[in-house]
């Protein structure tokens, strides 16, 4: 893992180990593998930012399940914006099954509010919320999370299939913004 890289204009640190995300994720899978061992459940990944979490969890995970992807947007490099697009939605496959919602991380909960809406137009069994890092500072939702890998503070991060202004999904590890940079963001 590298000290610190360069994004565009943005200094970021190191921050956590592809060891300890990959620890965490594994521990999910044990805690909802544990819950739905005969269940079958169906994964429903939120695009673009789970990817890589979707692959390393669907890995971990041991039992039965099936899995399907949505794509959602709110975020324009920094800061969300506040308009949650949906850009792939469910398909009908998810009816009269338990899902569990495979999302990157959880910031104001206005991505999950979108997500919660797309549900309550479907004929689920139940759902659940399962996101790797959890901003519980920002998070201003009333839906519980259900499980979460971490709890970060409400700081910007990148890597592990989160990007900046779409580039840094492809590293390893989490590497934060540094804290200078946060101020007087140019978007
Ligand atoms: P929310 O709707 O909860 O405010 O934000 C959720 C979405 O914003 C996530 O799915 C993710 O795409 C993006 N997001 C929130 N915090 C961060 C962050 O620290 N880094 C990156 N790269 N994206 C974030």
């Amino acid at each position: 893992m590298q000290d610190s890289i360069r994004i565009f204009d943005k200094q970021f640190k190191a921050y956590i180990s592809e060891a300890e995300i990959l620890a965490a994720v594994r521990k999910m899978a044990d805690d909802i593998a544990r819950e739905y061992r005969d269940q079958t459940p169906v994964f429903v990944g939120v695009l673009n930012g789970a990817y890589m979490f979707v692959s390393d969890f669907m890995k971990c995970y041991p039992y039965p399940c099936e899995l399907t992807f949505v794509k959602l947007s709110s975020y324009r490099g920094l800061t969300s914006t506040g308009i949650v697009e949906t850009l792939l939605d469910l398909p009908e496959e998810v009816e009269g099954r338990h899902v569990i919602i495979l999302e990157d991380i959880i910031d104001t909960g206005r991505t999950l509010q979108e997500l919660v809406h797309m549900f309550s137009n479907r004929n689920v069994k139940d759902f659940k919320i399962a996101s790797l890092f959890y901003k519980s500072d920002s998070y201003n939702g009333e839906y519980p999370i259900d499980y979460f890998g971490m709890e970060i503070p409400d700081k910007f991060i990148v890597g592990y299939g989160l990007d900046y202004r779409e580039q840094g999904r492809n590293l390893r590890d989490i590497y934060q913004l540094n804290e200078e940079d946060m101020t007087n963001l140019v978007l």
